[in-house]
């Protein structure tokens, strides 16, 4: 393999060879692509592409940046926001030329804001018995609430079901992130009852889906008032924004970067310290609400796969740890879904590092598309979900996924007897740590009601947890509630990835 650095001695003429071909450096947001991996790249920080050695760079200063630092790049982009204005002309003609697209919804066009909302309340009311509505406990920034929707059989009584979770729009401008997360519930919805693989899964698991992590940021980019932004709107650590501040040119530059914002490895590699970066981790390891929403809904459910949509690089994105064989088969089963690549990387503070590292569960960051954040929707959304050619498609890439989380061998079970209509929980509290050394406590809780007939299967991540080194022999604290009553029995549980496990709940009884 080549080596991307340069040693020093070239550096200087390097700089000096590129400069007339980067003498355009200006305040334009441009798209560029480093000679460099994309760990090197991530390590810049500047407003890296994960996963690719693509970055965006913000005018001058980030140029001078890269220059300094002795890489040398090509332009992509010269001017992504000129380039997001020629794709509106080409989305106004692809909507005037299809009347319904082939996305499960039959959308021809980007959503605004406001009907991510509708589309929640729509499918809510149309499947009651399938599909319901939550809120996320903490509200935005800029006091906005987080919506989702859990879709399952019974969904009322489904919390004995592994959970797939799907995200969209942790950064802001990748708009197709939430787009292709809705129209996986529209296509779960609609082909439920019709198509045996579809009406199969939501007998076997939940899958629950936040289209928008990120409103506040979304609504600035999608409102066009910055439509580059990535990040939320903490313009300053530990306050809320003044009205309009978020938006105000002056503060284009701040923000938390929500997918580096999360208690695991915070601060490590690819997470800048510095609140200007478009990487900029935060305060504290969870300071921001749009992140202590994920946390929240991922610690309460037994969510044995995850997908973290984003824009863009055609990849699925895992972090390292040791269970690498089989969490790499799964990565390139999803991938090749799509003809995308599938690789490890060690970026602090994202999503399914978390949510790997704190519930065993398999989480992937899904880098969709090419190109750009939000290409003709064309393209960028219907092409992507649907697939063309032998590219099967997102559909068949969450598909995949789903089944995955459905899969006994690569989760726990647990499996007794107790009174109908008692409350079974099972708990864990540890501890994770950032890669600056403060301690991060985890809680993990989730509750399930004893059907009638008193017997429970429940589908759960293993106790186990993984470390850097191996997994960790933890168990799960199982408590057993009559109807009613007070807990009556405590009990801890061991189980393993792949194991089934009875529990002698017998005392529940007495
Ligand atoms: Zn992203």
């Amino acid at each position: 393999m080549r080596s991307f650095l340069l040693p020093i001695a070239a550096l200087t003429l390097a700089a000096t060879l590129t400069a007339p071909a980067a003498a355009a450096p200006d305040d334009r947001i441009s798209l560029v692509r480093v000679d460099a991996s994309p760990e090197q790249v991530a390590a810049l920080g500047l407003d890296a592409v994960d996963g690719t050695a693509d970055v965006v760079l913000h005018g001058r200063a980030d140029a001078e940046h890269l220059r300094q630092k002795g890489f040398r790049w090509h332009t992509l982009v010269a001017d992504l926001t000129a380039d997001a204005a020629r794709t509106r002309a080409a989305d106004a003609a692809y909507a005037r030329s299809v009347a319904v697209s082939t996305l499960p919804s039959g959308r021809t066009a980007y959503r605004a804001f406001a009907d991510y909302d509708t589309d929640l309340d729509r499918l809510a009311s149309t499947y009651p018995k399938a599909a319901r509505t939550f809120t996320l406990p903490h509200r935005t920034l800029e006091n906005r609430t987080v919506r989702g929707l859990e879709i399952s059989h019974d969904v009322a009584a489904s919390a004995h079901k592994p959970v797939l979770v799907v995200t969209g729009v942790h950064h802001a401008r990748e708009w197709p992130s939430s787009e292709v997360t809705l129209e996986f519930a529209y296509d779960l919805l609609k082909n439920d009852g019709t198509d045996a693989r579809v009406t199969g899964l939501l007998d076997q698991l939940r899958v629950v889906v936040v289209p928008m992590v990120n409103p506040d940021g979304f609504a600035i980019s999608r409102g066009l008032t910055y439509e580059m932004k990535r990040k939320n709107c903490r313009v300053r650590d530990g306050q809320l924004p003044g009205p309009g501040e978020c938006a105000a040119s002056a503060n284009r530059s701040y923000g938390v970067d929500p997918n580096r914002n999360y208690g695991a490895a915070w601060g490590d590699n690819g997470s800048s310290a510095n609140r200007g970066s478009e990487t900029y981790r935060g305060a504290g390891p969870f300071s921001e609400p749009e992140v202590t929403n994920v946390r929240d809904l991922v610690s309460g459910l037994q969510a044995t796969a995850l997908i973290s949509n984003h824009t863009y690089g055609e990849v699925v994105l895992r972090p390292a740890g040791p269970e690498e064989d089989l969490y790499s088969a799964l990565g390139t089963r999803l991938s090749s879904a799509n003809g995308y690549g599938s690789s490890a990387l060690r970026v602090g503070g994202m999503t399914e590092r978390w949510s790997y590292y704190a519930t065993a569960g398999f989480g992937f960051t899904v880098e969709i598309g090419t190109g750009n954040f939000h290409p003709a929707f064309g393209p960028g959304v219907v092409d992507q979900y649907m697939g063309t050619g032998t590219r099967l498609g997102l559909r068949e890439l969450y598909l995949r996924a789903a089944e995955a989380a459905a899969d006994r061998t690569r989760h726990g079970v647990l499996t007794g007897s107790a009174p109908a209509g008692s409350t079974l929980r099972i708990t864990k509290d540890f501890t994770l740590t950032t890669a600056t050394g403060q301690p991060v406590p985890t809680h993990l809780e989730s509750a399930l009601t004893v059907p009638s007939g008193g017997r429970f299967t429940w589908d759960v991540n293993p106790s186990t947890r993984p470390a850097e080194n191996g997994m960790l022999d933890e168990s799960w604290t199982l408590t057993c509630a009559p109807p009613g009553k007070p807990v009556a029995v405590t009990t801890k549980v061991l189980v393993r990835r792949g194991q089934q496990v009875p529990v002698d709940l017998a005392a529940c009884a007495a």
